[in-house]
């Protein structure tokens, strides 16, 4: 443990996690007892959602017949269009080194994404393309984060903020936000959290795992209290494009020249088409700070993968309407998940503004009668994770526990699945939370 960060509540809290429950409690192996780690790699612990999703996997090949909430990657194939691009790469050998922050023909792609949606200007040297959206993330701490530098990242959070600011020896500085306030940081919890320590602000909107959305409006507020500060803002932009209701997606780069130069925008292919294998993300900003990024990068991985690189050219620049496809049986999943879920004794769910994970509240569940056995029974972690156990062993469902993200009174479930399996398996909770009533 870092001596600096050692009786940080928060921080152990966030350790803990990572640490004790690891989602299931079922990867905890004594690191450290024979073999000599870094302090670094000690602090973390494999990402949980990957874990579940292992965990049912593994239960599915032994002939279990297990129905999984926890991937978050849609279920749809990558577009034809896009695998074309691939195939017409290799054929035509693309397939050698590429410089490496990326392929010019791609950040022109992503140039003009940027102008195209966000109304955005960039030049080439102000983006940079990464292996996948947390290759991004984690560049980019690395880059701009000293020993103590803090980050402040809203909960309910993406599982892999935390550790990646760990990794970097930065501190994760956790403002949490409730259901009540649509799980939005708050211009003044924002304005209580900044110190002089502070590096970077994380915003993510759609959030994974809420799928709450800022407004225009509340990005401004939030801006405002930025005001003049030295700090980044890291928009993770991820799930722009997976949005419902007609919200208006609004980045904090958009409200003025002032913003966006403090601004480093992140987004990438995995999730807008459906590419979570090609491992293709990109950011803009700061062109010396894409700079050390890609020195990072020509010390470390390299490239990202050509063939993927041209397929995200073509997925950037060509046909858009898988993307409207797959938005739309989002939708109707959203719709039909977010309403059998508020059925469930003990569940409360709002309906996401976009992404496509529901993470109800499941507090209620732990004042139910049957609940004292359930504590009973599975001794050590958290409540989320406890409930986690029961709903895999009981109802053959694997969900993601809250605590994972921050919130110990939440589960995620990812409906980027089928209709068939929204169905059947919110009907197998249901059915296991009623032995609990
Ligand atoms: N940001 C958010 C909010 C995410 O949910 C994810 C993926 N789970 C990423 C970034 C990273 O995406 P990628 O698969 O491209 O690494």
């Amino acid at each position: 443990m870092l001596p600096l960060q050692a009786g940080n509540k928060k921080i152990d809290m966030i350790r803990a996690c990572f640490i004790r429950c690891g989602s299931f409690g079922l990867t905890i192996t004594d690191q450290g007892a024979n073999m000599k780690f870094s302090e670094r790699i000690l602090q973390v612990k494999p990402s949980p959602t990957l874990e579940v999703t292992a965990l049912a996997n593994a239960m599915k090949a032994k002939g279990i017949d297990v129905i999984g909430f926890g991937t978050g990657e849609p279920d749809f194939d990558t577009p034809e269009h896009i695998k074309q691009a691939a195939i017409k790469a290799i054929m035509n050998g693309k397939t050698k080194y590429t410089p490496s922050g990326g392929i010019p023909e791609l950040k022109k792609a992503i140039v003009e994404k940027f102008k195209r949606d966000n109304n955005l200007e960039y030049k080439a040297s102000e983006v940079i393309v990464n292996s996948g959206g947390k290759h991004s993330f984690y560049n980019l701490m690395q880059v701009i984060l000293n020993r103590g530098d803090e980050v402040i990242i809203p909960s309910p959070y993406w599982v892999s903020y935390p550790p990646m600011t760990l990794l970097a020896d930065g501190t994760p500085v956790i403002v949490e936000t409730t259901e009540e306030q649509g799980f939005k940081m708050q211009p003044d919890q924002l304005a209580r959290a900044l110190t002089v320590r502070t590096r970077a602000v994380v915003i993510n909107s759609p959030s994974n795992p809420t799928g709450s959305a800022y407004t225009k409006k509340e990005i401004e507020a939030l801006a405002e209290v930025v005001g003049d500060r030295d700090i980044l803002l890291v928009s993770d932009d991820m799930y722009e494009s997976i949005l419902y209701d007609g919200f208006k997606f609004f980045n904090i780069a958009n409200v003025s020249e002032k913003m966006k130069k403090k601004t480093i925008v992140m987004n990438g292919v995995s999730k807008a088409y459906s590419m979570t294998g090609w491992r293709i993300g990109y950011m803009a900003g700061d062109a010396e700070i894409m700079a050390q990024v890609d020195t990072l990068q020509s010390q470390s991985t390299s490239n990202p993968t050509s063939i993927s690189q041209w397929a995200a050219v073509e997925a950037l620049n060509g046909d858009q309407s898988a993307v409207g496809e797959m938005v739309a049986a989002f939708d109707r999943r959203r719709k039909m998940i977010v309403n059998d879920l508020n059925k469930i004794p003990g569940f409360t769910c709002l309906s996401p503004n976009g992404a496509f994970y529901a993470f109800p509240g499941v507090g209620g569940v732990y004042k139910l009668r049957g609940w004292a056995g359930i504590v009973e029974k599975y001794k050590s972690g958290h409540d989320s994770s406890r409930l986690s156990s029961y709903l895999l062993e009981e109802a053959r469902v694997a969900v993601v526990p809250g605590i994972a993200f921050g919130s110990d009174l939440h589960i995620r479930l990812s409906f980027a699945t089928s209709d068939q399996n929204i169905i059947e398996g919110v009907r197998r909770i249901d059915e296991a939370i009623r032995k609990l009533a």
